[in-house]
């Protein structure tokens, strides 16, 4: 059983940081960016599942790859759940959080120039385009726009024990042993905030899958039937 001294608290690295920050006070965007991004993630993940049960022969039967959906109103939360390859805690640590990526100061600087971009045209929108977080390789952290806590719980194909990152979004996160047995992949328990909890509905999941996610090579399911 997991104890208090098993969680560790990470810093986020610096840029991720103030990447996180813009994210977080974001107006006026598109919060059905956040879920293509997850959605995109999941569908990763079980590429990678996919190829390793195709070229290592004990792991071929991997089961039907898939994610699912389970937006939960009543407890103003949308999971986003795969069975891909999961992580490692080690993955987990630099993956979500520590790596020393050009991405977020790469994004921070496209979006600096977009804004001086619209300063100085007429009648822009005034607002930066936060729609190619996912080209600069950040797209994960796009769950703080519409989440005001993370939660991801996930277990790597290579182990037994399953690991638990939590978040804020503010300058740290946790990482602590999963209690209890971890299906093989990757859960995104996205704490809604309350000007994105229509987020929460099958029937808005259901428009944004279509809308955004039509190319995902793989099952999308709602927790309650097919989407
Ligand atoms: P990118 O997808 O462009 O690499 P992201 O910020 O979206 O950037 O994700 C960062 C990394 O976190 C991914 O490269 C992957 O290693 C890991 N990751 C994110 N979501 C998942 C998931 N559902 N399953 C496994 N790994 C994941
Ligand atoms: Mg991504």
């Amino acid at each position: 059983m997991a104890t208090a001294t098993d969680r560790q608290e990470f810093t986020f690295q610096a840029e991720i940081k103030q990447l996180l920050h813009l994210l977080s006070h974001s107006l006026y965007q598109s919060k059905e960016i956040a879920v293509r991004e997850l959605v995109s993630n999941a569908s990763d993940a079980l590429d990678k599942m996919r190829y390793i049960a195709l070229t290592d022969e004990s792991r071929r039967d991997s089961g039907t790859l898939e994610i699912t959906i389970d937006p939960r109103e009543s407890e103003k939360t949308l999971v986003i759940r795969d069975n891909g390859i999961g992580m490692t805690h080690d993955e987990l640590v630099t993956n979500l959080g520590t790596i020393a990526h050009s991405g977020s100061g790469e994004f921070l600087k496209n979006l600096a120039s977009q804004a001086k971009a619209q300063g100085e045209g007429q009648g822009g929108s005034g607002k930066p385009d936060l729609s190619l977080i996912g080209q600069f390789g950040v797209g994960f952290y796009s769950a703080f726009m519409i989440a005001d806590k993370v939660v991801v719980r996930t277990r790597s194909y290579k182990e037994e024990a399953g690991w638990e990152w939590e978040s804020e979004g503010l300058g740290s996160f946790a990482v602590s042993p999963a209690e209890g047995s971890v299906p093989r992949g990757t859960e995104i328990v996205l704490h809604l905030k309350d000007d994105t909890k229509d987020l929460a509905t099958p029937a808005r999941i259901r428009e944004i899958i279509r809308r955004y996610s039509s190319f995902v090579p793989h099952p999308i399911r709602l927790a309650s039937g097919e989407v």
